[in-house]
């Protein structure tokens, strides 16, 4: 014994698990350290509260910027940063990583991964990135093209650069990865297209892949993965769902508990969309828009509870979920808390997945309430979409998107970036799998707006967005902060009893936590869709946020452009006690000036052409041809851009994000696009005339 306990293998051995149980404990302890942020949700329950309290309600109209930093890119900004050790970690869009100093913001490194941009047409929604791990002295981060790459921590090299996905498959990952004792989890997207959803596990030391665990089945012809897949198949039925990949995609939440070791996923829609198409034969089809509860260790299935029981709406549970012990009638529960893009917000047991209470948080069409002794939502049979068209609420985008919440355990509220959103799903009966485009078996191109004025008047006040200040315990709105448009950030709350949040608007705004009393407002000039954190240096406390519009709403346009500077570059902005105050930043809108002002007198191939571009383009450059104000307005083309119109959609820009589509649109279809894009070109020509 003697002998072994004084071997080096046996020395080697105490040396390297100490050490790593060493950061893992470190993390476990994640809410002690007030110079940190150190996982994606501060701590591994996710709950995005801080103990800070030196920025309060009673001082908080004294914030000022300290500092910001430009990251030479626009689109979608949506990081989380990590602070460990003096640095400051965030993402930009193409998964470009900065190391900063987070009293100075002093560049220290940045990594460009060089993902592919032509890979930009896999995303469904926009080429965002939401931040890094960080583990002892690595820096993990997956990329949009699938990759996950180590970096050092202080010098940003690479240490190691794994491929996840299958690349003849059209996956993305945009989500932060997380890490359990050394085991870093990460999920991916793609479901708009079609894939098969997964979550892996890989050793942070080397990269090499731990565990798999796919949310559905593939083709019940060949034999299952596991035993939970064989299962989940008893719920499919009909169809050739494995063709599509069947979704269930693993793309951004994810929560930790240390005590149960358990890890929670949230799942994706299906693929495709139309569960009339997916599993014609009806059943659940699991593990669609299911919170299911893996073991971190071996990737093992121990329960799950599913919010959208077939759905066929889009309805993800991919939303933040969060881990709280609370008192339920007298009784402390373990629960875990998620407000799906279905409207309902859920508080379940996370010891084992039993139904605790569920109500709706946001109107909605498709089911009148979950029933409280099977847990299932009741669906209204007039929400049923297989033979006719309806109109629904919540659409697609959700009732709460990716956005995290946040909940106090001071204040015991939930915060919830909530929205009001229509659509209309209506089954695409001549449905066939393409692998080069979405695949949703929903008639997509219905997305475009209500030529109608008055129908379009209706649309336009019915999509709307708040905050939510949510009691848990007895699902109950407390406050709320009204919003004329939708997509507005994440949420933070502290200990100083506030809460910050940015707009679609651009504005970063602190209210009081127990009472929603606007405290503090300050207008970035750019839309927000990111989450604020805080963290404490050398005394004084900061308060974090990326500011930089897009993502899925932003891209698709619709309305007014929220960014009221289209094309400036996102920013990390970093405010503190006496800071800057800004000036009223200048408002880069100017009228829009069309060049083309002679209609095509053709309206069949401008009708074709409307197809077309709502079957493939909308997603990126706007409903309508109308963008977001994020991606190239395609109606402002001057004489060279629409010299260069056809040979852009056919063979791509390089380097620019816009693939080649040669391999779904024909040079005439192309050139239908084209004619489109004009005839509205020249309609908002007229409108600004007429309104002049
Ligand atoms: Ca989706």
């Amino acid at each position: 014994m003697k002998n072994l306990l004084l071997s080096p293998l046996f020395l080697i051995l105490l040396f390297s698990c100490s050490e790593a149980d060493s950061y893992f404990s470190r993390v476990l302890n994640a809410d002690s350290e007030e110079d940190s942020w150190l996982l994606h949700g501060r701590t591994y329950d996710e709950s995005r509260f801080s103990p800070l309290k030196d920025i309060n309600d009673s001082n908080v109209q004294d914030l000022g910027l300290a500092w910001s930093f430009e990251t030479g890119t626009n689109r979608g900004h949506e990081t989380t940063p990590i602070v460990v050790d003096g640095i400051m970690f965030i993402t930009a869009p193409w998964s470009v990583v900065f190391a900063l100093d987070p009293v100075t913001g002093k560049e220290i490194w940045s990594f460009d991964p060089q993902a592919d941009k032509a890979w930009a047409r896999n995303a469904c929604c926009d080429v965002v990135n939401r931040g890094v791990a960080v583990w002892e002295d690595q820096v993990i981060v997956a990329t949009i093209d699938g990759r996950l790459i180590s970096l050092d921590k202080k010098s940003g090299e690479v240490n190691w650069d794994i491929l996840t996905i299958d690349k003849s498959k059209p996956y993305t990952i945009t989500g932060a990865p997380r890490i359990i004792n050394g085991k870093i989890i990460i999920g991916n997207g793609g479901a708009e297209y079609g894939v098969r959803g997964y979550i892996s596990a890989y050793d942070v030391k080397d990269g090499s892949m731990l565990w798999r665990f796919f949310t559905v089945p593939g083709n019940p012809d060949e034999p299952f993965e596991s035993e939970a897949m064989a299962h989940a198949a008893k719920t499919w039925s009909g169809g050739k769902w494995w063709e599509v990949g069947g979704g269930g995609t693993v793309w951004d939440s994810m929560a930790y508990d240390p005590e149960l070791n358990l890890l929670y996923i949230g799942t994706g829609n299906g693929s495709p969309w139309n569960r009339y198409q997916r599993s014609p034969g009806g059943g659940d089809n699991l593990y669609l828009s299911s919170i299911v509860a893996i073991n971190p260790d071996n990737g093992g299935y121990v329960w799950h509870y599913q919010t959208t029981p077939g759905d066929t709406w889009d309805y993800t549970a991919t939303q933040h979920m969060i881990l709280a012990d609370i008192e339920i009638n007298g009784e402390l529960r373990k629960v875990i808390m998620q407000a799906p893009k279905n409207g309902f917000f859920y508080v379940i047991d996370r010891t084992n997945g039993e139904f605790i209470s569920a109500k709706n948080y946001v109107p909605m069409s498709w089911a009148s309430h979950v029933d409280p002794k099977t847990g299932r939502p009741v669906e209204l049979d007039e929400a049923n979409h297989k033979l006719s068209p309806v109109l629904t609420t919540p659409g697609p985008l959700g009732g709460h998107n990716w956005h995290p919440m946040s909940y106090s355990p001071t204040t015991g509220l939930v915060y919830i970036p909530a929205q009001e959103t229509l659509f209309i799903f209506s089954t695409d009966t001549n449905f066939k799998y393409n692998p080069r485009t979405w695949n949703t078996a929903q008639q997509i191109e219905m997305t475009y707006l209500p030529k109608d004025p008055e129908e379009l008047a209706m649309v336009d006040s019915a999509t709307v967005g708040y905050l939510v200040a949510w009691d848990p315990k007895i699902q109950k709105e407390v406050w709320r902060a009204q919003y004329q448009r939708p997509w507005s950030g994440g949420v933070l709350s502290t200990d100083g009893n506030l809460v910050f949040q940015g707009t679609s608007d651009g504005r970063f705004i602190s209210y009081a936590a127990d009472s929603g009393d606007l405290l503090w407002s300050m207008d970035t000039g750019q839309g927000i869709v990111a989450p604020p954190i805080t963290y404490k240096i050398n005394g004084e406390q900061f308060v974090a946020i990326q500011v930089g519009y897009g993502g899925a709403y932003a891209l698709l346009g619709a309305f007014e452009p929220a960014n009221e500077n289209p094309g400036r570059n996102g920013r990390m902005m970093v405010f503190k006690l006496g800071g800057k105050q800004l000036e009223k930043p200048i408002k880069t809108i100017a009228q829009l000036h069309p060049t083309i002002t002679e209609l095509n007198p053709d309206s069949l191939i401008i009708a074709r052409g409307e197809y077309e571009y709502h079957e493939h383009c909308q997603f990126c450059h706007g409903i309508g041809a109308i963008g977001g104000g994020v991606i190239a307005d395609l109606r402002m083309l001057d004489s060279e851009g629409n010299t260069a119109f056809l040979g852009s959609v056919l063979g791509g820009v390089h380097g620019s994000g816009m693939a080649s589509f040669q391999d779904v649109l024909t040079i005439d279809q192309a050139t239908q696009i084209h004619e489109y894009v004009k005839s509205q070109a020249v309609l908002t020509g007229v409108l600004q005339a007429a309104e002049q």
